[in-house]
């Protein structure tokens, strides 16, 4: 099984591993839970640059492989843009939201809640209908202040694995692998962004954290939605 594997350290392979080795290390967690998961592997691509790394390291292993987007009304025109090409060219992507009614700028006053409505009930929601058995993720523990306890594998959930495939990578080396290969990535990242996410809780910031840019002004600043942190199963949708 899957989840009874690889538990090396991470932080080491950060820097003990080169950017090719990186990649074979990620196409080899993919290529090893698709044949334990086959269509119950799914990606959850958030159609940032690490997503879009991922998707097309899942593609190589095999076009078959689905994925899902959440999606809030909240994300830029750019993101929705992108998301809207991005589904034509592959069908094989879901796409989730809710658009249940929220108090006016819950996002200022409540983000936690925000996010728990617009970004994780939808996630709960893809998970069970897609019947996902291992969600594949893009989470990269050189991303912030939250990112650095995260394993390659993870069971948050009873039934439901997490592969997080490109956590060793580098910022430059997702750049790299998109650059090389050519990957079509989100127009938001050629006016600065570093780190994308919904317009009200997204600025442009510079420095070692990434995600810094993410909920600036609130108690969530630099923070985490709550897709990687709460339970995703046994919840009535
Ligand atoms: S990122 Fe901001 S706007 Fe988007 S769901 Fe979370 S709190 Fe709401």
């Amino acid at each position: 099984m899957l989840i009874e594997e690889v538990t090396e350290n991470v932080a080491e392979l950060v820097d003990s591993l080169n950017f090719a080795e990186k990649v074979e290390r990620s196409l080899e967690l993919i290529n090893r839970a698709y044949k334990e998961f086959g269509d119950g592997l799914v990606v959850a691509n958030s159609l940032g640059k690490d997503s879009s790394v991922v998707w097309d390291l899942a593609k190589r292993v095999s076009p078959r492989i689905r994925g899902f987007i959440v999606t809030t009304r909240f994300k830029p025109p750019e993101t929705k843009q992108f998301m809207t090409e991005e589904v034509s060219r592959y069908p094989e992507l879901k796409v989730f939201s809710n658009d249940e009614q929220i108090p006016d700028k819950l996002y200022e006053t409540d983000p936690d809640k925000c996010c728990e409505i617009l970004k994780v009930k939808p996630t709960r929601q893809a998970v069970k209908e897609m019947g996902v058995g291992c969600w594949v993720t893009g989470l990269r523990c050189t991303e912030g202040r939250t990112r650095t306890d995260f394993k390659e594998i993870e069971q948050l959930d009873k039934g439901l694995i997490k592969l997080n495939p490109i956590l060793v990578w580098y910022e430059r080396e997702v750049w790299q692998y998109l650059a090389l290969n050519r990957v079509r990535v989100n127009p938001l990242y050629a006016k600065g962004y570093r780190s994308l996410g919904c317009w009200p809780c997204t600025k442009i910031v510079q420095g070692a954290d990434e995600r810094a840019g993410r909920w600036i002004g609130t108690s969530k600043c630099g923070g985490e939605c709550g897709i990687h942190t709460k339970p995703l199963l046994d919840y009535q949708i």
